[in-house]
């Protein structure tokens, strides 16, 4: 079983695993002849699979929309990932919105131990202690709601993937009662809560695969986090890490795109499991944009399992540009990966027949 790969027929009943396209979803919930539009706008691009960002209060306000949603997007052939929306703020979200159960249940609220230190990697946004205003992974409230509300995302979705989108708390180490009593003796509280971060995506992921074991399981981390990608590894349960091509954010450029991109995905494979590229098309200035066409080769050479892409998001100076540019630089990847993966075929077709 394939669980995060699609496949291409060949010529013989012959089928070979490409290189899975997704887009994370950014428009509307509520207008379904929109969503269709969108959906089979990013299939006829070349988009294996759509991430759809919930939130808490989708599955409370949102209860026929959301399910229509997935349905729009299963029908338009685009294969579906959940991405949890905060949820106590443990994960990213499209939307900067503070969880509705840490609202309601500030007791379960991580202690920092250094909040400035908290805010590394967010620090360029406003209101930047909104990150550490998160509940602690080791809380058994938290806990209990997360299964339950994983419980509730598989049942109503029945989703074709989760993401776990760049853990808030790798660099949060929490003095709480609970992380405290949880320390070993041999360990750092840095490496404790590294070693939390990971159990927690681990009994989510678990879950997920006790549910249903197709289900494709992936995270990614932040560009200042990449190192502890080793670390999540370890799950068995876990078939994908994730990693992120935003060259500007890290502030480098093409140079250091062509040396980094490669040798990221045969890390991420020599653990193990299956590389995700995140391409950076979101935040552009005029003068960034045009790289777009360069970052795009550059990940079709590095040959990764996925590569996720923005519809239409935040900052760039040029949207429409900036979309032109990713449909350009997916339908090169598409067609490229194809193009590889008949190469590979026929030459196995031709090993068979010898
Ligand atoms: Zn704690």
């Amino acid at each position: 079983m394939r669980p995060c790969s699609p496949q291409v027929e060949l010529q013989e009943n012959a089928t070979l695993t490409i290189m899975e396209i997704q887009f994370l979803y950014t428009e509307t919930c509520t207008n379904p002849t929109r969503a269709r539009d969108v959906f089979r706008e990013m299939r006829d691009i070349g988009a294996d699979s759509v991430v759809i960002c919930v939130y808490e209060q989708d599955l409370l306000r949102w209860t026929k929309d959301l399910p229509r949603l997935f349905d729009e997007a299963a029908k338009a052939g685009l294969r579906r990932y959940v991405s949890y929306g905060r949820f106590g703020g443990a994960f990213s979200g499209a939307l900067m919105v503070p969880s509705l159960f840490t609202f309601l249940r500030p007791d379960t609220g991580i202690v920092p131990s250094d909040p400035k230190k908290a805010t590394d990697g967010e620090a360029d946004v406003a209101a930047s202690e909104y990150f550490h205003r998160i509940s602690c992974v080791n809380h058994p409230a938290f806990r209990k709601y997360m299964a339950d509300q994983t419980h509730e995302i598989l049942t109503t979705f029945q989703p074709d993937g989760l993401l776990f989108d760049e853990p808030k708390g790798l660099r949060l180490v929490c003095e709480c009662k609970h992380c405290i009593a949880a320390r070993k003796k041999d360990e750092t509280p840095a490496e404790a809560n590294l070693r939390f971060q990971v159990e927690f995506v681990r009994a989510l992921a678990d879950q997920a695969k006790a549910h249903r074991d197709g289900i494709c399981t992936a995270l990614v981390v932040g560009s200042n986090d990449d190192d502890s990608l080793a670390s999540f590894a370890r799950i068995r349960s876990l078939d994908v890490l994730g990693t992120e091509a935003y060259w500007v954010n890290r502030r480098k450029d093409m140079r250091w795109l062509r040396a980094w991109c490669p040798k990221e995905v045969q890390r991420l494979r020599s653990l193990g499991k299956k590389a995700q590229v995140w391409a950076g098309n979101y935040g552009l200035a005029r003068a960034q944009q045009e790289d777009l066409a360069e970052m795009y080769r550059i990940i079709a050479d590095a040959q990764p399992d996925q590569l996720a892409n923005f519809w239409w998001w935040r900052g760039s100076e040029d949207p429409e540009r900036v979309m032109e540019l990713t449909k350009r630089g997916i339908q090169e990847v598409r067609s490229g990966a194809i193009h590889r993966a008949e190469g590979r075929g026929k030459t196995q077709q031709r090993k068979t027949a010898r």
